[in-house]
């Protein structure tokens, strides 16, 4: 079952490991569970709906708070308080088109707002209910999942969009094929939500970004259906498919989708790779970028998140084990961790893991093997519900991520860091601050930095630390011209910084975009633009 105030399924929990609970007190400092509020409680709190019958729609409360809120951390504070300031007024599971279409003209006739809900995992309120007159429908898709179309020829398979990872890669698996579509998010997130949010998954290096993947698709509109070719490339004028990559649920129902899918790998592994410091880690990685070298996979931690990943290992003994070797061999507290995948046929890896190998040493790395990979996939989807736990122990983590050239890494990666570090100051409160380069590109990189504090007595006091965090850390973002989101989306906690990238005419044309095909402003008002 899944959790309704957390991460996943309630029969998983990833438990503090020994050591970790010292780590975090001398870090950040002691901290102590907030009080919580129970689910009797809030469902006894949601409001009478304000949707006319429909026989599609349940207004049952359990429904309607199971999908008020996303994975944000405002989200998990408003559901872990219970201050939940909207529900939608009522939920629905279309099965097929004719239902969606159906829905469709159905709040629109009532004028009541849309909100298209995939598996619900954005972190920056996509599928958050905004206050207001207006009653809201939430349309989740978790009841469209099928395989509609294999093209094995063409290497096309066509998907009914709220298939989620595990069930569309179970699908394809069956007949030798991947997507390699792996966000951090894969156990719940949605095919429609990947397209929507411009998602990018973990081999992204190998597999594309989503707007790699997409090659077409059935749009169910306010102004009627859009069909979106699933041709190879098109000179054809501007391309819709970019129109409705990144949409966020204001243009329309994604309702099915053609992805670019590949043969299974004959070859995967993942290593472990140490650099003595983040400069020769980085120079390292932009060298294997730059020429283009077959991997899936790099993803370098700077020295305090290979400390934080480490001690939150679990392997304790291990790790003091590996730490006193490294050290022995000069690789000191600023070492750095690359993760790097390889992945395709035997005669390309081959190739990558000679060329990467030889790259890493010219930089003073040390391969460790696969022993540091291999356990970093075997908990790749599972370390969300280590927010969990943190959350139960008193601490907040949330992340921030952008993407820059790599002449503007160092400079936006200190700045981004110091913005968080001592944002909370003036209330003498630590932040721990860790981040990665994980996506890279021949021009540059993502920068994921994650940062973790103490939750305040009161759910207001734990926002406003949020708030300060998440502004500070936004303003050097743009400061340095770097996107405002690199796979997370903009939603209502990136609007107020989407003008720095876009400009004032940008803007405008979205506006009108949106105007085209939603003149009445039902579908998820308030995201990615007000
Ligand atoms: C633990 C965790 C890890 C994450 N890791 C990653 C990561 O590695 N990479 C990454 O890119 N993101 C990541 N995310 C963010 C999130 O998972 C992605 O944004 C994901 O693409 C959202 O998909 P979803 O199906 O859950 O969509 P939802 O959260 O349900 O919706 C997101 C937006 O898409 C719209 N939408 C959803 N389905 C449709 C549809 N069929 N038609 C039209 N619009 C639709 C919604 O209206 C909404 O605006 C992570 C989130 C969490 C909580």
């Amino acid at each position: 079952m899944r959790r309704w105030n957390g991460w996943g399924d309630t029969s998983i929990d990833y438990p503090l490991p020994a050591g970790a609970a010292d780590f975090l007190e001398t870090r950040v400092g002691a901290a102590s569970p907030p009080a919580e509020v129970s689910l009797e409680d809030v469902l006894a709190c949601v409001p009478a709906s304000r949707l006319a019958h429909h026989p599609l729609i349940t207004t049952d409360s359990s429904e309607r708070l199971l999908h008020a809120r996303g994975q944000s951390l405002p989200d998990w504070v408003a559901l872990r308080s219970g201050q939940i300031e909207c529900y939608p007024d009522g939920v629905a599971f279309p099965s097929d088109e004719v239902q969606v279409r159906d829905l469709l003209d159905y709040a629109k006739s009532h004028r009541f707002q849309i909100i298209i809900y995939g598996g619900g995992t954005s972190v920056v309120g996509h599928v958050t209910p905004l206050p207001g007159n207006t009653a809201v429908l939430t349309i989740d898709m978790s009841r469209m999942t099928d395989l509609v179309q294999l093209d094995e020829t063409s290497r096309q398979a066509t998907f009914k969009a709220g298939v989620s990872g595990p069930y569309l890669e179970s699908q394809l698996n069956q007949h030798g094929f991947t997507l390699g579509h792996f966000p951090q998010s894969f156990e719940l997130s949605t095919l429609g939500g990947w397209i929507a949010t411009r998602s990018c998954g973990q081999q992204s290096y190998r597999y594309g970004r989503i707007e790699d993947l997409f090659a077409g698709g059935h749009l169910e509109t306010l102004a009627g259906p859009l069909e979106l070719p699933a041709l190879p490339a098109s000179a054809a004028g501007p391309d819709l498919r970019h129109i409705i990559l990144g949409s966020e649920g204001r243009l329309g129902i994604i309702t099915r989708a053609t992805v670019r899918i590949r043969l299974l790998p004959e070859f995967e592994a993942f290593y472990g790779i140490f650099f003595h410091e983040w400069e020769s880690g980085q120079a390292a990685l932009r060298q294997i970028a730059q020429i283009e070298l077959p991997v899936s996979m790099l993803r370098l931690s700077d020295a305090q998140e290979t400390e934080t990943t480490l001690v939150l290992s679990g392997k304790k003994s291990l790790v003091n084990w590996a730490d006193r070797s490294l050290k022995s061999i000069g690789y000191s507290s600023s070492r750095c961790l690359l993760i790097l995948g390889i992945t395709g046929d035997h005669s390309q890896t081959r190739y990558a893991r000679q060329k990467v190998f030889s790259i890493v040493r010219r930089h003073g790395g040390l391969p460790t093997g696969q022993f540091i990979g291999k356990t970093w996939k075997k908990s790749r989807f599972l370390t969300p519900y280590l927010r969990n736990t943190l959350w139960d122990h008193g601490y907040a983590l949330d992340t921030m991520e952008t993407a820059v050239k790599w002449a503007d890494i160092d400079a936006s990666l200190a700045d981004i860091q110091s913005a968080l570090r001592t944002a909370l100051t003036s209330d003498n409160e630590r932040v721990l601050v860790f981040s990665h380069l994980s996506h890279v590109y021949v021009d540059g990189a993502s920068i994921y930095t994650t940062f973790l504090f103490r939750q305040g007595a009161e759910s207001d006091e734990t926002l406003q630390r949020w708030l300060a965090l998440k502004t500070k850390a936004s303003l050097a973002v743009v400061a340095h011209g770097g996107t405002i989101s690199h796979q997370h989306g903009v939603g209502i906690d990136h609007a107020p910084y989407l003008k720095s990238e876009k400009g004032s005419q940008g803007i405008a044309a979205l506006h009108a975009t949106f105007a085209s095909l939603d003149p009445d402003g039902l579908l998820n008002p308030g995201k990615l633009i007000k």
